[in-house]
C-alpha cells in the first residue's frame, strides 16, 4: 500500500502507478472515450469544436494530445497553440521554429557572455599595458 494525494482531486488514494485516484482516472476515460468517439465522427473537428460538442474543457484534450493518448494523425485540425507564439501544432510545447530559436537562444546568450568575459579580458589587458 502506497497512499499519495490524487494529483486532481487531492484525495488520498492507494496509489499503484497513476498519479490520480481511480474516481478521476475513470472520468478521464470517460472523457477520452467521448473525444475518441466525436473524433471518428468529425475527422476535421478543431479542439474547440471537440470540447463544444463533448463538454470536455480545452486544456483537458490538449493534455491527451501532449500524452500521446489522441494522435492527430486523422484528424488535421487537431491542433493546439505553440506554447511560445500561439502557432498551431500537434505536437510537445513548441513549434519547429520556436523550439529552433530557444534552442538558439540558449547557445547565444552562452556565446555572448563567453565573448563579453573575453573582451572585458582584453581591455584589463590593454589597460595594464598603457599604464
Ligand atoms: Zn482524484
Ligand atoms: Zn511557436
Amino acid at each position: 500500500m502506497a497512499l499519495a494525494n490524487c494529483k486532481r482531486c487531492g484525495k488520498l488514494f492507494n496509489r499503484m502507478h497513476l498519479e490520480i485516484c481511480a474516481e478521476c482516472n475513470k472520468e478521464d476515460d470517460e472523457k477520452f472515450f467521448l473525444i475518441r468517439d466525436y473524433l471518428k465522427d468529425n475527422r476535421r473537428a478543431t479542439i474547440y469544436e471537440v470540447s463544444d460538442g463533448t463538454g470536455v474543457e480545452v486544456s483537458m484534450i490538449i493534455r491527451f494530445i501532449r500524452e500521446g493518448r489522441i494522435t492527430p494523425i486523422d484528424n488535421p485540425n487537431l491542433a493546439y497553440p505553440c506554447d511560445n507564439c500561439g502557432t498551431a501544432i500537434q505536437h510537445d510545447r513548441y513549434c519547429k521554429p520556436c523550439k529552433d530559436k530557444l534552442q538558439k537562444g540558449l547557445s547565444s546568450t552562452r556565446e555572448e557572455l563567453r565573448q563579453s568575459g573575453d573582451k572585458s579580458a582584453r581591455t584589463d589587458y590593454f589597460h595594464k599595458r598603457e599604464r
